[in-house]
């Protein structure tokens, strides 16, 4: 029986309230009637029952309220430190359902949150009385052996694309934690391990499917909607809600040269690395992990993936490992369990708060401040993200992502479980980006709020593009919940 058919009977049995998406009465109606809600303005408004009942029967999904059993799981983000409680969050089981919540938004001027994998640091995919489109049950992953592609759902997270294209020995660039969601990392660019070798995620898609503003089911290629296509590369959520996307795959050995090895923290050996990593062949990923040992000492955990021959790789790496003070070895390593190796670490629930910015040049100047805050008293988490290579021979304005001269990808973070820690931990974040933001060149939408575009102009020369095809697929900015491009209509 479809969920619609049974909701129909449930309702008709007079037990729909208790069943989430089947509520003739929804349970979060005041006693007028109506559910509270919010604008996109954040203006309260009222929504009659009787329409949210309308949507909630026009879904193959599920429609929950704040009293609805289930309620509390689907609303809950990764990031523990933003606990907000949608009016409802519409869970989406295809493109007709996003379709369906997407008119319903709008004509009902509601503030819209979509949430892909749910791992947006600033917590864009959740909202205080807004409405929650979930995409999180639109998963499924199909491969296209001959064509070296992959179609996956807008919902699905990095590692149900991983695994559907290495089951066929092949990939292409997803991000480090495997619980993220392709929907928001590839829409804000995705960088990966291996965006050196293959480029960003955007230089591996091939299309989307977008259901705009409009409540319109639009492609986005080079060849239908280019402009939509060139502004989904990069321009995050802001054009409508991707419900499929295409890419590109490659042949990849799943085993790749690589694994982690670490050293005492020291100007020298970020000086050596600044030098090793520029000059590194696309082949090479060396990604530092700056942390505090357990005998207090600081210390940098050089992780390294080699996306190519063995024997190349040892001789790649022989300056590495040769250098003074590093310990442990690489060799042959299951790609699968680096990509997977801190997902657990980087757990969902944790309180987290993070600034990066991309630096094209670590200068002796960014070393001494990078070195001289990870030896403060409790200095924050911090890593760099290896860039250049491939994605950094696309013209900046191929693409709405522009930052194509990066080296590195720096993050600060700060992870606890403890919420009275997080004052504290926030300004130490805040201390470290403040020295370091005058050496980097701008951040990655994906990672920060959108609180500094207006200084840094982050999208540079593609914002005026952007904004026009903001206004041409959301001239209301119903999709407001991301880093926003605001319509000038
Ligand atoms: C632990 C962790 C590791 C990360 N590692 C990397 C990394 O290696 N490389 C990298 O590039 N980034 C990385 N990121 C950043 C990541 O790309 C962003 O947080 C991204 O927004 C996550 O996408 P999501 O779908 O999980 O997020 P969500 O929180 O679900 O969504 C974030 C925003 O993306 C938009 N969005 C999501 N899905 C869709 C969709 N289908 N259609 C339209 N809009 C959508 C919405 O605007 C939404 O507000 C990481 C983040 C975390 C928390």
């Amino acid at each position: 029986m479809k969920r619609r058919e049974f909701c129909l009977t449930a309702v008709a049995a007079g037990v729909a309230a208790t069943i989430p998406g089947c509520s003739r009465a929804p349970s979060g109606s005041n006693t007028a009637g109506t559910i509270d809600a919010i604008t996109g303005a954040g203006e309260e408004v009222s929504i009659e029952q009787a329409a949210v009942t309308e949507l909630a029967e026009s879904l193959n999904g599920t429609l929950y309220l704040p009293d609805n059993d289930g309620y509390d799981a689907v609303r809950k983000i990764w990031n523990g430190m933003h606990d907000k409680r949608p009016a409802m969050v519409v869970q989406c089981s295809g493109a007709d359902d996003v379709v369906d919540a997407v008119n319903f938004a709008r004509d009902h001027n509601m503030l819209v949150a979509i949430r892909g994998g749910g791992h947006s640091l600033p917590g864009k995919s959740t909202c205080d009385g807004g409405m929650m489109i979930d995409l999180s049950q639109m998963h499924s992953a199909d491969v296209d052996v001959e064509a070296r592609t992959a179609r996956i759902d807008g919902g699905a997270l990095l590692g149900h694309l991983d695994n559907a294209a290495m089951a066929h020995g092949m990939l292409t660039t997803t991000g480090i934690v495997s619980h993220t969601g392709v929907g928001g990392f590839t829409l804000g660019g995705g960088v990966g391990r291996v965006d050196r070798k293959f480029g960003l995620a955007i230089d591996n898609l091939l299309g989307a499917t977008i259901v705009t503003a409009a409540g319109d089911v639009v492609q986005a290629s080079e060849s239908e909607n280019p402009d939509l296509f060139w502004a989904i590369r990069g321009g995050g959520g802001n054009f409508g809600v991707a419900t499929e996307f295409l890419f590109q795959l490659h042949p990849f050995n799943p085993t790749v040269y690589g694994g982690t090895v670490t050293a005492p923290l020291s100007k020298e050996l970020l000086s050596f690395y600044a030098e090793f990593a520029e000059e590194a062949p696309d082949a090479a990923n060396i990604e530092p992990n700056f942390v505090v040992a357990e005998d207090g000492t600081r210390i940098m955990e050089i992780e390294v993936v080699w996306a190519g021959d063995h024997a190349e790789g040892e001789k790649a790496f022989a300056p590495l490992l040769a250098f003074d003070g590093i310990q442990g070895a690489l060799g042959p390593t299951s790609y699968h369990e680096i990509q997977t190796g801190a997902d657990t670490f980087l757990g969902h629930g944790r309180q987290y708060y993070l600034k990066s910015g991309f630096i094209t040049e670590l200068t002796p100047e960014a070393i001494e401040i990078i070195v001289e805050n990870l030896n403060a008293d409790q200095p924050p988490g911090a890593w760099m993200q290896h860039m250049g290579g491939r994605t950094s021979r696309v013209a900046p304005d191929a693409t709405a992502f522009s930052h194509r001269n990066a080296m590195v990808n720096f993050g600060i973070m700060m992870i606890t479980d403890d919420p009275a820690e997080t004052e504290a931990g926030i300004a130490n974040v805040r201390q470290f980006y403040n020295d370091l933001a005058p050496h980097m060149t701008g951040f990655y939408t994906n990672l920060n709020d959108d609180t500094e575009r207006k200084t840094w102009g982050n999208y540079g020369e593609n914002y005026p593009r952007l904004v026009e095809i903001k206004n041409q697929y959301d001239p209301t900015n119903l999709f407001r919940l991301n880093a926003n491009i605001k319509p000038t209509v």
